[in-house]
């Protein structure tokens, strides 16, 4: 490349004090491999702050019970923090009421409940499903299970060569058949931002309900359920700073009430008789068993660490780390980007010429830096872009420029073993 058409990288201005917040995370001052490690695998799951590992801790050296079947104090503590978790993912999802939160297990789990509780049974044979081109397997398998029950047919959005859906197959798809569409607001294999708002008010003005897979919006960027006008919505804590193993349904009232509970047992009923049984209103409808209350209250810690560094700055900083990294790997010869979608999550998937994505994840891995390698949960979505699989970095708020050179640094020495 000539010296005169490099141009400098774009820098932007970082909206608040990186090194402060990049403090808060102590798994980010760990090494591997005698390297500081470079977390860029944050779409897989991202590190938790001091904040959520302690809250944690209290609970379980200080204020251990279970929650809302007993009456001494510590459990109605324990039920405060736990219910109290609700009303905050009610106000970071902007939903009416705490009534509309489930919690589930994650994403996976909260996709299997809208399709047993709602699929299983609304949906009769020769009924259509709309899902798109680039869902994780989590919005493709279930809705596939379903499908083999009761002879319902899966149907499939397009995706252009940018990894963006073809919103006017989309329209052609919407027919009377259609009874439900399940997409994802950020495809985790590409990083696309799919024009959600938008799908919805058409499936909408068909009268037919949608599913939002919001595993990589909600930790991302500003949710306002209301204003999508979404009748469900999914995430999971632990790619948001919580913990695993808890993770959010989000419902219209009257969607909920509709649904059938997916399991049955204490808790999630009103009252039981051999004969018969009702169910707790909802929410509770639908959370059999003693629930995973230390990672309730961990997601609750979780969320109000992200809304007080506030999502449009988080949203701001990755969005800088998107243009930055998109600048600097595109500048490397025989690297290819998959997925050039104009409005895009800080996700950048790429193959190298003559370099099996694993190896690229392996010797990155020798250099401290933490990508994923493979399919990514989506192979429909690989199998479309002709790749088995790719090298993925995906940025968080806590990531920094300087990571994403000695990423760059990184690929240019395995393209240089490998070539
Ligand atoms: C991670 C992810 C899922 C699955 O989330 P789990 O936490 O594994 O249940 C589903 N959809 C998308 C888009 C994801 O990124």
């Amino acid at each position: 490349m000539k010296a005169s058409t490099t141009k400098e990288p774009t820098v932007t201005p970082i909206p608040f004090e990186l090194e402060k917040i990049r403090a808060d995370f102590p798994m980010l001052s760990q090494t591997v491999n005698g390297k500081p490690l470079v977390y860029l695998d944050n779409a897989a799951t991202s590190q938790k702050p001091r904040a959520v590992i302690d809250r944690i801790m209290r609970y379980y050296t200080e204020e251990y019970a279970t929650v809302r079947r007993s009456i001494h104090k510590l459990s109605e503590k324990a039920t405060l923090a736990y219910e109290g978790t609700r009303k905050r993912i009610a106000q970071f999802l902007n939903a009416p009421s705490e009534r509309n939160i489930v919690y589930t297990k994650g994403t996976t789990e909260g996709i299997n409940l809208v399709v047993h509780g709602f699929g299983g049974k609304f949906l009769q044979a020769g009924d259509e499903i709309l899902i798109g081109a680039t869902e994780h397997h989590a919005n493709i398998v279930p809705w596939q299970m379903l499908c083999a029950r009761n002879g319902a047919k899966l149907r499939v959005i397009p995706c252009h060569e940018t990894g963006e859906l073809m919103l006017d197959e989309y329209e052609k798809l919407l027919t009377d058949k259609t009874k439900i569409v399940s997409v994802q607001y950020v495809s985790n294999a590409l990083g696309t931002i799919h024009p959600i708002k938008q799908m919805i008010a058409l499936a909408h003005a068909k009268g037919i309900p949608f599913l939002v897979d919001g595993a990589q919006a909600a930790p991302h960027m500003n949710v306002n359920v209301q204003d999508l006008d979404c009748d469900w919505f999914v995430f999971s804590g632990h790619k948001a700073c919580g913990p695993t193993g808890i993770g959010v349904l989000y419902g219209k009232e009257d969607m909920l009430n509709r649904m059938d509970p997916f399991l049955g047992g204490g808790d999630m009923i009103e009252s039981v008789t051999f004969e018969k049984t009702t169910y707790a209103p909802i929410p509770h409808k639908f959370e059999a068993g003693t629930p995973a209350i230390a990672d309730v209250i961990g997601l609750g810690a979780a969320l109000e660490y992200l809304s007080g560094i506030g999502m449009e700055n988080i949203a701001a900083q990755e969005h800088a780390l998107l243009e930055y990294g998109t600048e600097v790997l595109a500048a490397i010869p025989g690297l290819r980007i998959i997925g050039t979608a104009p409005t895009k999550a800080a996700i950048i998937s790429f193959t190298i010429r003559g370099v099996h994505p694993h190896d690229i994840g392996t010797l990155l891995d020798q250099e401290g830096v933490a990508i994923r390698a493979g399919h990514h949960c989506a192979q429909p979505a690989m199998q479309r872009f002709c790749v088995p699989a790719t090298a993925r970095a995906s940025f968080s708020f806590y990531n920094k420029k300087e990571e994403i050179d000695v990423l760059a640094a990184a690929i240019k020495k395995t393209i240089e073993v490998f070539t």
